[in-house]
């Protein structure tokens, strides 16, 4: 032990010097493969809860991933809604019930009949992030954290989009993130990191999904014009042929339904609510106002030759109050996508031939609910906590809640993989005639 230890006095100055050099390679080495970027763009939390209680494991060896037996549907679902709160577990759920009414009140999502568990791990890591996990939701297929719409070897996968499509069914996105985020991107692109938004941004305008809304006009214009494209591209100009541009809310409730053709929402210039743009947060949709301009125009889609439709809806903004630790921005997230599930399930009460899902990616911020006082239970006072970075946390590896309604949800039920979902989407829907797109 003493060797050891004069060992490390005498050449201590070089295991600096080596450590260095290797964190510079190692870092360079990041680089080179694309990952840089990835990394760059996690901030660097404050602190970190070392005093917890904390046990480090090496996991066994998995068995291989088997896809959940499904239930046959025989009666078949003519429109999907899949509502997905990015970075909601029960106790984010939770939380919002407790802070909106007590805990007997009940949230739009409680209402459901079917629940069921939802596992999250990515292909390369026990914690998700929202690409891969949204890429098992579009796809059925496990990939690695970052990538979108590819798998493991940077093949591309079907989406859902894409599929359905085939099958005359048409498809919409929505997000309160810019529409280049993680959990939309996937079910319009396919690019092997979810970073690359002028990638992202132009495959999602080519892709066959008629209506996308959410933020992020920025993403459509050059840097010069004060925008985020770094290849110069003037992408808002290109697409006036092929897209109505709607920037205001106000452009839902008066667009014209006869008008068939492909619409993309941009009602911010990043996310929506950003709160360092208040000014323009009268003219942005709430999440609801978006399902409810989605739902009108599929069901004009539907009386004109489509056989159904599918929506995709982001709560974008939960993970954002997750990893900000903040419970008052979780709850007003929380609220804006209750509100929307509301939307979607009265929209399923009245018609019976719609199936509407809500789940979430994966849980972020380690949120707990505790008495204030850990040895006063009836303490009127109920503390709210973050438990994974102090100041900005991150991500978590717990299972996610899935709740269902309509034609089909009973295969949303037990414990599913997040590719599952996928599977049991597709089992919903007739998919019996392949009779090309219904988009003239
Ligand atoms: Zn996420």
């Amino acid at each position: 032990m003493t060797t050891l230890f004069n060992f490390l006095k005498k050449y201590a100055l070089v295991i600096l010097i080596a450590f260095c050099i290797g964190a510079f390679v190692g870092y360079k080495t990041l680089e080179r493969l694309g990952i840089a970027a990835l990394i760059n763009s996690i901030p660097i939390p404050e602190g970190s809860i070392a005093d917890k209680d904390a046990f480090v494991k090496t996991l066994p060896e998995g068995s291989a991933l088997v896809q959940k037996a499904l239930l046959p549907v025989n009666k078949k679902a003519k429109n999907i809604i899949l509502l997905i709160a990015d970075g909601m577990s029960l106790s984010q759920v939770t939380s919002y019930r407790l802070l909106q009414g007590g805990p007997d009140a009940r949230l739009s999502m409680d209402k459901f009949p079917i629940s069921g568990i939802v596992l999250t791990h990515s292909a390369d890591a026990i914690v998700t992030d929202s690409a891969s996990s949204a890429t098992a939701f579009s796809t059925g297929q496990k990939t690695n954290n970052g990538a979108l719409g590819l798998d493991q070897n940077k093949e591309v996968l079907e989406n859902l989009t894409e599929k359905i499509h085939d099958y005359g069914f048409i498809s919409s996105l929505i997000s309160t993130s810019e529409i280049t985020h993680a959990t939309p991107a996937a079910f319009a692109s396919h690019v092997d990191l979810r970073w690359k938004t002028d990638e992202i941004s132009k495959q999602m305008m080519d892709s066959n999904v008629m209506t996308i809304l959410g933020g992020g006009r920025h993403f459509f214009i050059t840097e010069e014009m004060g925008g985020k494209r770094e290849d110069g591209l003037n992408l808002m100009e290109q697409i006036k042929g092929s897209h109505t541009v709607l920037t205001k809310k106000e452009e839902l409730s008066n667009f014209d339904t006869s008008n068939r053709g492909k619409v993309v929402g941009l009602f911010a210039d990043e996310h929506l609510r950003d709160i360092e743009r208040p000014d323009n947060h009268s003219s942005e949709p709430t999440t609801s106002e978006m399902l409810d301009f989605a739902i009108n125009r599929s069901l004009d889609f539907n009386q004109n030759g489509c056989n159904g439709f599918f929506i995709m809806v982001e709560g974008s903004q939960v993970d954002w109050a997750g990893h900000a630790n903040n419970v008052e921005y979780l709850v007003q997230e929380m609220k804006d996508f209750d509100d929307a599930v509301s939307t979607a399930h009265k929209f399923a009460l009245e018609n019976e031939d719609t199936l509407v899902i809500v789940t979430a990616d994966h849980e972020t911020g380690g949120l707990l609910i505790e008495p204030e006082t850990p040895t006063n239970y009836t303490s009127p006072e109920v503390k709210f906590s973050f438990n994974t970075g102090i100041g900005y946390g991150s991500h978590t590896g717990v299972p996610v809640p899935v709740y269902a309604y309509g034609p089909g949800s009973e295969n949303f039920t037990g414990t599913l993989d997040n590719t599952d979902i996928y599977y049991a989407m597709v089992e919903a829907l007739d998919l019996s005639s392949q009779s090309g797109s219904c988009v003239k």
